[in-house]
């Protein structure tokens, strides 16, 4: 069961990826780390909904 996630950046706030992740996997709130075009820089993306 694969569910469409969207990514934030955690410092300008913008929605910059989609993914998809495995619930059962990971019940938790996702987060990585991705580049951001805003920030221009590597920032911590956490899931929104
Ligand atoms: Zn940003």
């Amino acid at each position: 069961m694969r569910e469409t996630i969207t990514l934030q950046c955690g410092e300008c706030k913008n929605r910059n990826y989609t993914t998809t992740k495995n619930k059962k996997k990971h019940a938790e709130r996702l987060e990585t780390k991705k580049f951001c075009n805003t920030c221009r820089k590597q920032t911590a993306h956490k899931e929104v909904k």
